[in-house]
């Protein structure tokens, strides 16, 4: 039996960890596909306070995993597959084993959204892409583009100059949601180009991406642009596929919790990106998750002097 189980290992579920184990809760972490999230696939990280130069998100995600172990934390690198909520304690399946937890942190985080065109599927990994700290790499001297308008397309596109010969950022409007300062260096950035108020409505080639099919939304204008590589970045879904009819989710799917991270389950919390649709930084889902296991404890604390709240599944 597991005092607190902590679902996800991106700074959410780290955060939570660390908390949780200075608390003498030793919390065993489910890390899902990777440790870090999406702070792993980030090549450098600016604005973690307490690191005045660049940190690699790698580097970081590693480093808040050690700092979680040094007090306790555990962590065992499988994927949660099923949850039972309607019983406690709760009941939590992976690949590898069946676990009962008195309390479960959800930071399962959010994943990329996909453009849902011709070719992507076809060209998934092979051309297209939703990582650039991945897949830069293979697009050295190549052409590229880049969907979307926000600051992860500006970013992920000025990492890839270092590799690609020109990055041209295609936005399906006028006005960018990026913050000033990285559309500032993009504009400065002689690789980088743009096309704005036109959508991808196909990605062509033979065997490899070759070309991407433009129409822009103002003309209805088609066109073709020839391009080696597609990386996506037009915002995230989150991971709670898993928690649909155990968890009340809204409308978008993210996690319902009250202003202390409860979900709908006495006991459940949730913290990160799968709650969070606002503010999606290393920065405040850490913090989120230092808040879930501050609750978890009282939640745990409170258990042992009374009867186990009635777990109530939303409808
Ligand atoms: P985002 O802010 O949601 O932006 C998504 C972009 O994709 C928007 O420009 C949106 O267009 C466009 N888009 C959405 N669906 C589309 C579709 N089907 N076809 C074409 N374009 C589509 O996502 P994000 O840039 O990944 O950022 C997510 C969050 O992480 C934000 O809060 C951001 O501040 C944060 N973040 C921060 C940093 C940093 O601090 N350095 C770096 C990366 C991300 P519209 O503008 O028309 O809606």
């Amino acid at each position: 039996m597991e005092n607190l189980i902590i679902l996800g290992a991106g700074p959410a579920g780290l955060t939570a960890a660390l908390y949780a184990a200075r608390a003498n809760l030793s919390p065993l972490v489910i890390t899902g596909n990777s440790v870090g999230g999406q702070i792993a696939t980030t090549d450098i990280v600016e604005n973690f306070p307490g690191f005045p130069e660049p940190i690699g998100g790698m580097e970081l995600a590693e480093r808040m995993k050690q700092q979680a172990e040094r007090f306790g934390a555990r962590f065992e690198f499988d994927e949660a597959i099923e949850v039972n909520f309607r019983q406690h304690p709760f009941q939590i399946r992976t690949y590898g084993a069946e676990h009962e937890a008195k309390a479960v942190i959800v930071a399962t985080g959010a994943t990329p959204r996909r453009l849902n065109v011709p070719g992507e599927q076809e060209f998934w990994g092979r051309g297209v892409s939703v990582c650039a700290t991945c897949d830069g790499f293979f697009f050295t001297d190549k052409e590229v583009v880049v969907v979307g308008g926000g600051d992860s397309a500006f970013q992920e596109g000025l990492f890839l100059t270092r590799y690609a010969r020109r990055v041209t950022i295609i936005h399906r409007r006028e006005q960018f949601r990026a913050q000033p300062i990285l559309q500032e260096r993009a504009r400065h950035n002689p690789k980088i180009g743009f096309i704005t108020e036109t959508v991808v409505t196909s990605i062509l080639g033979e065997g490899r991406v070759q070309a991407v099919r433009l129409r822009n939304v103002k003309t209805e204008e088609e066109r073709e642009l020839p391009t080696d590589g597609v990386f996506i970045f037009i915002g995230y879904e989150p991971n709670t596929a898993l928690f649909r009819g155990q968890l009340e989710l809204d409308e978008a799917g993210y996690i319902r919790v009250n202003e202390r991270l409860h979900a709908s389950v006495p006991g459940v919390f949730a913290a990160g990106e799968v709650h969070d649709r606002w503010f999606r930084q290393a920065i405040t889902s850490a913090g989120f998750g230092a808040m879930a296991a501050m609750e978890a404890e009282k939640f745990l604390a409170e258990l042992e002097h009374r009867r186990i709240p009635t777990a109530v599944a939303p409808r």
